[in-house]
């Protein structure tokens, strides 16, 4: 497979596509690799994980360069989700002991307890838009619980994933344990519908989502679907003055709006809009759109070209169905950059509710901006969508907080910020941006299975109480 940099369009690697064949050896060869590992010690198993996190700072630069030129992310922002995604590694590595069961009371003369224990071989498949934290996201929790993990990067950005391969076996993984395996829809497919595999965890478009969720059922292998989003942004009039508008901004905007969780609906009360609307407008023209390696950058170009086609021709089709630009910010103009896919980072205004620019994710810089009368309008305004990943609440009133929190319909709501996400928190969408959690506790009970122990501790076996 050819390897674009979304910088310039030009070639930047060549990478092997995985066949179907190759996919079953993989499996066959992490089932014995499993069987290993989830014997070990958990402690064992942290100890190698924090090794893994320990080095991917140590190529931080080189992981950091790689995202930049293949996602084409700005620098900062790819050395910022390197980090992270290290920091996945680190956390997975210390909770990996810290799994516990329970001892049960129950009726009748036994010793009953639950155990945690390792699903087997864990199929996780990713998109392209964050590849770094998505695929330290699924292999931290899936290794530190004992599973082996297959994961199938997306065809247009592998290269940190395999990268990240070659640091694991540095750190001590056992060979073939954790496999990334290069490829499109076929090598997906031949993953995700292998009866061998006992659990699937995916990151992607909802559309592929339902097709996976078809591959699970048919042999009945439990899965986790992080799907897309049209997140809304409800910025009140007495919203924090000093920090709403790059809030906002950055909001929506991060990543080059390539993001689940973008804030591309932004509502904005009818009092302080005028404001608000001249603040937003004048941020998005000052955006410095340009090469993500150069200093300053705070937008890089969309991943690949499809993608920029999809973001320019939803624009247009806005403006066609009846919506007024608010303000676009600049493409660049250095030569070397003509072939590279920007896009103008786009607010639009004047959108009614149905809308393909309202109820459908752009994936890339455009939000689309309206406004409410009261509290009540506003809630009913941002769960008007068959998306459930995340909102945002810009207000200063504590109480209305927490009652427009209560009433949301998302997996996340950020309150006076928009977009951090931790390895700690619980994350995960509703509707059609899916089902099952990630993070923290949520990431234990994904990754691992309860097993029941019953002991019978009846000195004769005739007191036994055997339901016959
Ligand atoms: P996609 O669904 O097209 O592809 C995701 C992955 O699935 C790729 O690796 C792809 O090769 C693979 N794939 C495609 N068809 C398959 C099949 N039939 N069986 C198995 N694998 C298959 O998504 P994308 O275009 O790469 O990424 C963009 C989408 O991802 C957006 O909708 C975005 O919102 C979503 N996303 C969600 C989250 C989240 O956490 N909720 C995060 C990031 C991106």
């Amino acid at each position: 497979m050819d390897i674009f940099s979304p910088i310039d369009g030009s070639i930047i690697a060549e990478v092997p596509d995985t066949p179907p064949a190759e996919v079953a050896s993989a499996i066959g060869t992490a089932e014995q690799a499993f069987a290993d590992w989830s014997r070990r010690s958990p402690i064992e198993r942290g100890r190698v994980l924090r090794r893994a996190g320990e080095l991917m700072l140590e190529y931080e630069e080189q992981l950091a360069t790689l995202e930049a030129r293949n996602l084409g992310a700005p620098y900062a922002a790819s050395l910022a989700m390197v980090r992270r995604a290290a920091g996945s590694f680190i956390y997975f590595s210390e909770l990996a002991d810290k799994v516990t069961g329970d001892v049960i009371p129950v009726d009748g003369e036994y010793l009953t307890y639950s155990v945690r224990e390792p699903h087997g071989v864990v199929a996780a498949v990713v998109p392209w838009n964050a590849p770094i934290i998505f695929a330290t996201k699924k292999l931290a929790p899936a290794l530190a619980f004992g599973n082996a993990c297959l994961l199938k990067p997306s065809p247009e950005t592998p290269l940190s994933a395999l990268q990240l391969e070659s640091i694991l076996l540095e750190a001590g993984l056992p060979e073939g344990l954790a496999r990334v395996l290069p490829g499109g829809r076929a090598t997906g497919e031949a993953l995700t519908g292998d009866p061998r595999i006992s659990l699937i965890v995916f990151t992607g478009h909802d559309g592929t989502g339902k097709a996976i969720a078809a591959a699970a059922a048919k042999n009945l292998v439990p899965n986790a679907l992080e799907l897309g989003g049209k997140s809304a942004q409800l910025v009140f009039a007495d919203a924090p003055t000093n920090r709403v508008v790059d809030g906002v901004v950055s909001g929506v905007f991060s990543n080059t709006g390539q993001a689940c969780i973008a804030g591309s609906r932004i509502l904005v009360e009818r009092g302080g809009s005028e404001q608000l609307f001249r603040g937003l407008a004048e941020r998005t023209r000052r955006i410095t759109t340009g090469d993500p390696l150069a200093p300053g950058t705070e937008l890089g170009p969309q991943t690949t070209l499809a993608q920029k086609e999809k973001t320019d021709r939803m624009i247009r089709n806005a403006v066609e169905a009846g919506a007024t630009v608010l303000a676009q910010g600049e493409l660049p103009t250095a030569p070397e950059l003509a072939a590279g896919y920007f896009v103008r980072p786009t607010l639009l205004t004047d959108v009614t509710p149905e809308m393909e620019i309202v109820r459908e994710e752009v994936f890339g810089p455009v939000a689309a901006v309206t406004t409410f009368t009261t509290e009540e309008e506003a809630v009913a305004l941002a769960n008007d969508t068959e998306y459930g990943l995340a909102a945002g609440i810009w207000s200063t009133d504590a109480a209305r907080v927490h009652r427009v929190a209560a009433a949301l319909r998302a997996g996340t709501v950020w309150v006076n910020t928009y977009g951090v996400i931790s390895d700690r928190v619980p994350f995960g969408g509703i509707g059609r941006s899916g089902y099952g959690r990630e993070g923290g506790q949520a990431a234990v009970e994904l990754y691992t299975r309860h097993k029941a122990v019953w002991t019978s501790l009846h000195r004769d076996e005739a007191t036994a109480d055997i339901l016959l």
